[in-house]
């Protein structure tokens, strides 16, 4: 295939320069800190310092305007160069966050601004908030329980005890999504929590001791009770709740009799291509909706349908 769908889907594509090698040194880090170039995304409870005027965008913050969490000392993560501009994340306390907000800075749940925005800024949000997540849980070593500090601008953390010294490299959950699809249909399920009409592809996350291949086949048997013979991989996405990697992939059904796993479903039904291009389009006539361009369910659902027709011109 041609172009990379990957490029296409929301929240990957930051652009940023992660400098793997620079980071190692921690004066480096402490000039790029106090570069007056320097822009501080803000986190607070994981929501993000936003500016909602003229339009939406994230606060790439000055460190005089981080006055507090810099001195506190607060969990501040070196992101990447955006250009020759050094981007951090760091976490605020209460008291400098209502200063922000005084200012007209308002913290945004990432998830709510997903839909009103694209390109670097999304990527570059959601790495903050996926990276900030998974340091603020993990501050204390699994091993020992002593502190750990953070190492590499946070592409490491390490723990303080020098008889343990554990490290712990911030971590991705791989999330398996798919879509079975058999002759002209596609089989999408909804949860019980999703909107009136709505379906989307099947998912799960990925256990230990098994392939991709053999987790979309175990996804799909235990929530739809349908065997799968070929899976395909597809695209991937950067899903920053709460730091994930969502890896979508086709899967050729076996079977069409459905059996469905009413804990985890509320529904689950082959949608022909007809009505999957319907929902894609957004047509209101049509039987089902899926999930927003933000979810790579949408692009996966895209792709089928495009390959299907693809399919049909040869
Ligand atoms: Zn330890």
């Amino acid at each position: 295939m041609a172009h990379d769908l990957s490029a296409h889907i929301p929240f990957n594509m930051g652009g940023l320069e992660r400098c793997e090698r620079e980071r190692t040194n921690a004066l480096w880090l402490i000039e790029q800190m106090e570069s007056p170039k320097a822009r501080f995304v803000g986190l607070h409870n994981l929501k993000v310092a936003m500016l909602t005027h003229p339009s939406l965008s994230p606060a790439y913050l000055k460190s005089a305007e981080v006055p507090i969490a810099l001195e506190n000392n607060m969990t501040t993560l070196f992101l990447g160069l955006k250009g020759d501009t050094p981007v951090f994340a760091i976490d605020v306390l209460d008291q400098e966050a209502a200063q922000l907000q005084d200012v007209g800075y308002s913290f945004i749940d990432v998830r709510t601004i997903a839909m009103q925005m694209h390109g670097p800024d999304l990527a570059i949000i959601g790495h903050a908030r996926s990276m900030m997540s998974w340091h603020l849980k993990n501050r204390y070593c699994g091993n020992c329980g002593t502190r750990t500090l953070i190492l590499k601008g946070g592409a490491l953390r390490k723990c303080t005890n020098d008889d343990c010294a554990m490290e712990y490299y911030p971590r991705n959950d791989p999330v398996v999504i798919m879509l079975a699809h058999k002759g002209e249909k596609c089989l999408l399920g909804r949860q019980h929590r999703f909107p009136p009409k709505m379906y989307s592809a099947l998912a799960g996350f990925l256990e230990h001791g098994e392939s991709l291949e053999e987790a979309v086949r175990r996804e799909l048997h235990e929530e739809a009770g349908i065997h799968s013979s070929r899976v395909d991989y597809v695209s991937s996405q950067a899903w920053p709740f709460e730091h994930s990697i969502m890896i979508a992939c086709l899967a050729e059904a076996a079977e069409d009799m459905l059996n469905i796993d009413k804990e985890e479903l509320d529904d689950a039904r082959w949608v022909s291509v007809e009505d999957a291009r319907a929902a894609l389009a957004g047509d209101p006539e049509a039987p089902i909706a899926v999930p927003p361009d933000m979810a790579i369910a949408h692009h996966l659902v895209r792709h089928w349908v495009e390959s299907f027709d693809d399919s049909q011109k040869k």
